[in-house]
């Protein structure tokens, strides 16, 4: 099991951001949790290539966990 992940920043690089204003709005990509974990290849020593599963702040959110879709809803 994972470690309960915390979000990186409580709000995003943005002042006055109104995405970060809203609460109770989770970010899709990370479902709030402010971390997401793509997978990313590596090429090891051999030459064959794997695939390691790695932990990033989530891009959709910068790490708040709060949504920041630009995309409206209608
Ligand atoms: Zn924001
Ligand atoms: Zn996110």
């Amino acid at each position: 099991m994972d470690p309960t992940r915390e979000p990186t920043h409580t709000r995003c690089a943005i002042s006055a951001c109104g995405w970060c204003d809203r609460d109770g709005v989770d970010c899709r990509f990370c479902s709030g949790t402010g971390w997401w974990r793509p997978e990313q290849p590596h090429r090891d020593g051999s030459g064959v290539i794997v695939w390691l599963r790695v932990d990033e702040p989530c891009r959709g959110c910068a790490g708040t966990g709060k949504e920041h879709s630009p995309v409206v809803a209608s």
